[in-house]
């Protein structure tokens, strides 16, 4: 990469919080040229989770989906400084962000305060449990990477220890029972990874536990993925049906230990049924919730007392209350769902509208100099040239100030369902026309979507190579 421009002390400092799809897609279209950046994120990588689910059971190895921080920020034209932090607190009054270094090697600093002059926070969502006890305790999750990494070890644990020398049939029936907590794309995707996972290597390798390997869906509403057409849910449930995956709807979780769940399952006549379902890997996958630091946040400013699912936020992503701080993705409360598709297109207009105030500022200031001029001369001839510039300036001011509110264009939705098959309800022409699919062209279509979504040309290369190398071996068995 070439010589970066120093930090400039002359220029506003922009703290962004988060490293995830809102704030990467804010700093990849950002010009830095405008601004001193300084990215916190404890994560020094971008991840696609879009392709987390196939990372659990290694038809894609998790480095392939990560994008080091370093790379994207070592391309931008000034420097940008990156901490490896958590943002454990965002002091409204006094401007500045507090953080703190989680990771394992720590200097003799780890905690210590950033002031910002504006301040972008993209922190995501939390796992939601709903206070359901046992939950955080036993549970696995599917957001990050590490998480991907437990539930492939506990899989392949959960097997070998199913095989283990006089287990009884049981125990056997116990730690090969797969429990997936939530239909939604997350619950789904996962399920189906699994069960390829099971058809395509574990049954070959692992024969003994052949006949009672099983997964089951448990969600809490009569159907799963309500956000897409009812059509691709029949679909969907149908391939489930065909896969052996079982679906569980009307069911909701009340409580969790370590080697059961707690349902309580609404009949068709509207009757309530309590049961005790053992389980020997339990993945939790019902959606988000508000981290700390965003609550802490909500706090501090009296115009968020109502919101609840996140940070209110007016049209241009300001934070409802408050002057110089905005907020993207999950982490914002606003009428979209709180998607990949969402967080990425408002750091896009995120990038815009600093891009623009940019510009702004710095033709407000000629427009200042050039006034100073007009006042100070009596030459008539300098007086009229000085008037012309101004008038010209003003026009390109009022063009650069003119940027229009946040609008999400939705490109539709699309979940991978097992057995190389994906559903998809897909806008095309700018919502001009839909469709909804699903089926093997739809798995093609799903591939080659996201291998060209995939940012850096080395994560397309390394995603196409895991997808070949499953192909051609299957997936890895071992257990790290
Ligand atoms: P994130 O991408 O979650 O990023 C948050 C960032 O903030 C992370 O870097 C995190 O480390 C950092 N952070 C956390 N706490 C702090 C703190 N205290 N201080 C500083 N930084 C912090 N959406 C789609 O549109 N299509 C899909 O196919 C799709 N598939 C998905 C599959 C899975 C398994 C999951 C879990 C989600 C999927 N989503 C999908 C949803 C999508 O990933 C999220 O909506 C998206 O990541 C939100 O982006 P974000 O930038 O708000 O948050
Ligand atoms: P979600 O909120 O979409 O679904 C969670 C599901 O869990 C809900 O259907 C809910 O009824 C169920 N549930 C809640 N509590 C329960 C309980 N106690 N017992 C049983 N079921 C319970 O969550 P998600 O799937 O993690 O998705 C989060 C966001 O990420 C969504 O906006 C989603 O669109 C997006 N996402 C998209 C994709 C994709 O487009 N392929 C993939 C993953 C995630």
């Amino acid at each position: 990469p070439p010589e970066q421009l120093p930090l400039d002390p002359t220029k506003k400092t922009l703290v962004i919080l988060g490293s995830g799809w809102g704030s990467v897609s804010l700093l990849k279209k950002l010009d830095t040229d405008d601004y001193n950046v300084i990215v916190i994120s404890p994560r020094n990588f971008f991840l696609f989770t879009p392709l987390l689910p196939s990372c659990t059971t290694g038809t894609i190895e998790h480095r392939s989906i990560m994008e080091p921080l370093r790379h994207i920020i070592r391309h931008k034209k000034r420097a940008v400084k990156y901490y490896e932090a958590e943002a454990t607190k965002v002091d409204v009054d006094r401007r500045v962000v507090k953080i703190n270094d989680f990771s394992d090697v720590k200097g003799t600093v780890s905690e210590t305060e950033v002031p910002f002059d504006y301040l972008v926070v993209g922190v995501g969502a939390e796992n939601a449990t709903f206070g359901i006890p046992g939950v955080k305790e036993n549970a696995c999750f599917l957001k990050e990477i590490g998480d991907a990494q437990q539930i492939r070890k506990r899989v392949m644990d959960c097997i070998e220890t199913a095989t283990f020398k006089d287990q009884s049939e049981e125990e056997k029936d116990r730690l090969l029972h797969m429990v997936v907590v939530g239909g939604g794309p997350t619950g789904i995707e996962f399920a189906a990874e699994l069960q390829d996972f099971f058809e395509e290597d574990l049954r070959k390798w692992v024969p003994d536990i052949a006949d009672r390997f099983k997964v089951t869906l448990v969600e809490a509403l009569p159907n799963v993925l309500p956000m897409f057409s009812k059509a691709l849910i029949d679909y969907t449930e149908k391939t489930f049906k065909d896969e052996n995956i079982s679906v569980r709807t009307k069911t909701m979780v009340k409580k969790v230990t370590d080697k059961n769940i707690e349902v309580e399952s609404t009949q068709a006549d509207g009757s309530k049924v309590k049961e005790s379902i053992n389980y020997g890997l339990l993945v939790w996958a019902t959606g988000n919730a508000v981290r700390g630091v965003v609550r802490d946040l909500m706090g501090q400013i009296p115009a968020q007392k109502n919101s609840r699912r996140g940070l209110a936020v007016n049209d241009y992503l300001v934070v409802d209350g408050t002057d110089g701080i905005w907020a993207l993705g999950d982490c914002s409360a606003t009428k979209y769902a709180p998607t990949a598709q969402v967080a990425s297109q408002q750091g896009n207009f995120l990038a815009r509208l600093f891009n623009s105030m940019a510009k702004t500022q710095a033709v407000e200031e000629e427009l200042r100099v050039l006034d100073a001029r007009l006042q100070a001369t009596a030459d008539e001839a300098e007086k009229a040239q000085l008037t012309a510039e101004i008038n010209a300036k003003g026009r390109s001011l009022s063009k650069v100030k003119q940027l229009s509110p946040f609008q999400y264009s939705h490109q539709g939705s699309l979940a991978y369902i097992g057995a190389d098959r994906a559903v998809a309800d897909l806008n095309w022409f700018g919502g001009a026309v839909s469709s909804a699919t699903g089926g093997e062209l739809t798995y093609l279509f799903w591939r080659s979507a996201y291998v060209s979504m995939v940012f850096s040309l080395r994560n397309r290369i390394l995603v196409l190579t895991d997808w070949l190398k499953t192909k051609a071996f299957g997936r890895d068995v071992s257990r790290e």
